[in-house]
């Protein structure tokens, strides 16, 4: 395994589609796992491949808080099959938008169908913290960022930010 670079916002790949998968092998868990580990070290609950530069419709999630048990979940061309009319808001923060959060209102539950790990079809419903993790990074794999549901001055101001904490980033101390 190994880490994988986040792209950070504003980056043109971030607003591509993701391409679906045709099939699962070692290959594709290899990355997988890359993302998995990439995500722990950010840390971050959530990632989409376009997040380390791969147009590829795969995400890792794991949401459970005890640091001991591990509880991945690996989403290969996932789906949305159903979303509640009921909504609730979380504040989301994005591993390509660092240091910025914003609270979104996003369907309150979801129904997926997916492909995991071993390559098996399967759904999910979730609801709370899950249902908003998951709409989120299918959003990524559509080309679209959390500040887009925001206003456009709000989402100026942040992007702005970024174009500042790149700059920095990439200034070489001598
Ligand atoms: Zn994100």
């Amino acid at each position: 395994m190994s880490l994988r670079k986040i792209v950070i916002e504003p980056d043109p790949i971030l607003r591509e589609k993701s391409e679906s998968l045709e099939k699962v092998d070692d290959e594709l868990r290899s990355l997988l796992d890359d993302m998995l580990e990439t995500m722990y070290a950010a840390p971050g609950i959530g990632l989409a491949a376009v997040q380390v530069g791969v147009l590829k419709r795969l995400i890792v999630i794991d949401i459970s808080k005890d640091k001991e048990k591990k509880d991945p979940l690996f989403l290969i061309n996932p789906k949305i099959i159903h979303k509640s009319k009921q909504t609730s808001v979380h504040e989301e923060g994005c591993l390509s938008l660092p240091g910025h959060f914003a609270e979104i209102e996003r369907p309150a539950e979801c129904q997926i169908k997916f492909i995991d790990y071993n390559g098996k079809e399967k759904e999910l419903s979730a609801k709370g913290l899950l249902a908003t993790c998951i709409q989120h990074e299918v959003d990524h794999l559509n080309g679209v960022l959390f500040i887009d549901y925001l206003s456009k001055l709000k989402k100026d101001m942040i992007v702005k930010k970024l174009i500042k904490h790149k700059k920095e980033l990439n200034k070489v101390v001598l």
